[in-house]
């Protein structure tokens, strides 16, 4: 579904991704793993169209999508869910997730469909949809993130670090929900630094260091790798 083939993406002479490959085919969950400033931002940026390769190709169901715009990238499936969340603080839940939804403008009935499903998904989100978006807890904030973007309908997923400042349990909830929406026919390109929960749903993984992948593998092989296991697993 999505082919990354020896991408290499400078910030002025800087080289923060060298010549990765990556595949994620329909259906599963693929997690980005590695330190801080390892290059998983910047490889979402590049896939999402903010960023344009310095070299190699970005292939999307079969056609190269590097060059077009994140607009583009957009209509064609694929919708980023950022680290930073990016929410409209001042407006309500319900309108947060409406701008989600703005590919299916002319659909009404799309847009209450998606909405239906996103308020299945998250009933928290649902029981607040009056409510500023700035009032949300961390984890209500993640959930409406992660909602405005499956308010496009996306095929592909990327989500960059919904972990992150969340309580244990949180995380916990978080990554059944992301389980969720896979199994509900959306493929998942997930960034973590939380490699446990991140490896117990994926089904494969990459290992980035400085800007290049170093290890990959299925769940399985990463999990009993050692070196991973002393980095990112911590046992
Ligand atoms: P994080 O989890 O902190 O976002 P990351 O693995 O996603 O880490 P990137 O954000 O992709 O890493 O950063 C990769 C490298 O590129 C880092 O060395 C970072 O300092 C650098 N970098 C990121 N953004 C810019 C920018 N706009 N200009 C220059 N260098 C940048």
């Amino acid at each position: 579904m999505l082919k990354l083939n020896s991408v290499t993406v400078n910030y002025g002479k800087y080289s923060a991704v060298r010549q990765i490959d990556i595949e994620v085919s329909e259906g599963e969950i693929v997690v980005l793993l590695g330190a801080n400033g390892a290059g998983k931002t910047t490889t979402f940026k590049t896939i999402s169209g903010l960023l344009k390769p310095t070299g190699g190709t970005v292939n999307f169901e079969g056609a190269p999508i590097n060059g077009k715009s994140p607009d583009r990238i957009v209509q064609a499936g694929i919708v980023q869910c950022a680290e930073d969340r990016k929410l409209f603080p001042q407006m309500s839940v319900q309108q947060n997730l409406m701008m989600g939804g703005y590919i299916h403008r002319s659909k009404k009935t799309q847009l209450k469909e998606s909405l239906k499903e996103v308020y299945e998904l998250f009933p928290i989100l649902y029981d607040k949809r009056d409510e500023s978006a700035r009032l949300l807890s961390g984890g209500q904030q993640q959930m409406l993130a992660i909602g405005r973007a499956l308010m496009a309908k996306p095929k592909l997923m990327l989500l960059d670090e919904p972990s992150i400042g969340l309580a244990p349990l949180v995380v916990e909830q978080m990554f059944t929900s992301i389980q969720h929406i896979n199994k509900d026919g959306t493929t998942i390109l997930l960034a973590e630094q939380n490699a446990n929960a991140a490896l117990s749903i994926a089904d494969k993984g990459y290992v980035f260091e400085n800007g290049r992948i170093v290890i990959e593998g299925t769940s399985e092989e990463l999990f009993s790798n050692d070196e991973i296991r002393k980095a990112y697993i911590g046992a």
